[in-house]
């Protein structure tokens, strides 16, 4: 019996594992991970400066630990380099290969990576991992001056986390409004304001053109005609699910790797879940539809056929010094927001023409209050 093989120890992998694992004591089960295979929750890297945790505290257990928690073998350090469905098979970059019952893809997604002009293009850092977290941590440890590429939610909450940590920080990027594709622009406007009030100094509406060594840091200049000096360039432009084992072996990708309810790709035997799977169309790259997509995945691979639903998922952006929760609306949905200033804040309601709740920005410590009644009043984004 080969059993069950899951690609990828991110929170995909490992919370469906866990979740499976409850239901099946005793089937075989594999995961295999280019990485070290250590159990972390990615989103504590983006707020880990503030807590005043090292990389090494993130790690909450090894991949040694995870294997005998989950009566599993793990293979880190081992990339799948293809897919061979047809013959229920997956093939390492080793050259070996190992067979499956089932596999499940829980690959993630890479972070979109610009090309710029100038001598120091390569020194842009991203952090999409651990292994990422630790080189930013050590590139940053004597740096004053961060600049940071995008204004988005992974972008606000580094920058919040490394005013926190005392340093000056310049956010770049084409977006009128901080969280441009999430909120209204009173929202981001509010989100803007929070960041500045602890030093953080935006460029909006322009992009970086080039990266320059200069003296032992860089210079940035951005196509308005600013110059910037920084110590270090983090760039946070957003993510883009791992398709290309999928598409290599003739699996339907749009986006993402196409699934449907049951977390089935169009290969007979293999699933999908977390930041690479396109699910009815949608890919939310999130902690909670992992959560509800794991759920549903364990039950379906144990013999128990179960479609994943998914309820309102609003999403807390970590910028402590200005809080947010965003439930954005689906972006073919019609309507318009109507925006109340709270507090420093804003509370923003997304309705359709009826006056009907289809998503929310809440920004400010007195508007986020009003998270659980409004997600009461949200419909469900994959319904029974
Ligand atoms: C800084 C940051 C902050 C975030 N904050 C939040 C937040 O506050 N709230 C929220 O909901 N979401 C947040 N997110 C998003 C959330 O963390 C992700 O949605 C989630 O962690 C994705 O998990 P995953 O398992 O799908 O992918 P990953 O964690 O990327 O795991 C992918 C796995 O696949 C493996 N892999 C890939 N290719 C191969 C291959 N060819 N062979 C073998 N192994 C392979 C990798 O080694 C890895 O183990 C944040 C993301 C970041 C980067």
């Amino acid at each position: 019996m080969s059993g069950v093989l899951i690609i990828g120890t991110g929170l995909a992998g490992y919370t469906l594992a866990r979740e499976w694992r409850a239901r099946d004591p005793h089937t075989a089960l594999t995961l295999v991970t280019r990485d070290d295979g250590a159990y972390y929750t990615k989103p504590m890297l983006s707020g880990a400066l503030g807590r005043g945790q090292s990389p090494g505290d993130l790690v909450q257990r090894t991949a040694e630990a995870m294997a005998e928690e989950l009566d599993a073998r793990i293979l880190t350090q081992t990339p799948v380099s293809a897919l061979i469905p047809d013959e229920r098979r997956v093939r390492l970059q080793d050259g070996r290969t190992l067979d499956y019952d089932a596999l499940v893809l829980a690959l993630g997604a890479e972070p979109i990576h610009f090309s710029y002009a100038g001598d120091a293009a390569d020194a842009v850092l991203m952090v999409n991992d651990l292994t990422d977290y630790v080189r930013f941590r050590q590139a940053i440890e004597e740096v004053e001056r961060v600049a940071l590429i995008g204004p988005g939610l992974i972008g606000c909450e580094f920058a919040n986390d490394l005013a926190a940590s005392g340093r000056a920080v310049e956010v770049i990027g084409p977006d009128a409004w901080p969280l441009g594709r999430l909120v209204p622009e009173a929202a981001g406007q509010a989100v803007q304001r929070g960041l500045e009030g602890a030093g953080v100094r935006f460029h909006l509406g322009t992009v970086v053109q080039r990266i320059d060594r200069c003296g032992s840091g860089y210079r940035l200049s951005l196509k308005d005609g600013t110059d910037l000096e920084a110590g270090a360039v983090l760039s946070a432009v957003g993510v883009r699910p791992r398709v290309d084992l999928a598409r290599g072996a003739g699996l339907a990708v749009q986006q993402g790797i196409c699934v449907d309810r049951h977390l089935a790709t169009s290969a007979a035997g293999v699933y999908a879940l977390g930041d690479c799977a396109q699910v009815e169309g949608r890919v939310l790259p999130y902690v909670a539809p992992i959560r509800h997509a794991a759920k549903a995945l364990a039950r379906t691979l144990a013999g128990e056929v179960t479609p994943v639903r998914y309820p309102a998922m609003p999403v807390q952006v970590k910028t402590t010094l200005h809080p947010v929760v965003v439930a954005p609306p689906d972006p073919q949905a019609e309507g318009a927001w109507d925006v109340v200033p709270v507090g420093e804040g804003v509370k923003a309601r997304f309705l359709d023409p009826g006056g009907r709740l289809l998503g929310f920005a809440l920004t400010g410590t007195e508007a986020v209050k009003a998270r659980q009644e409004l997600t009461r009043d949200l419909p469900p984004i994959l319904d029974e």
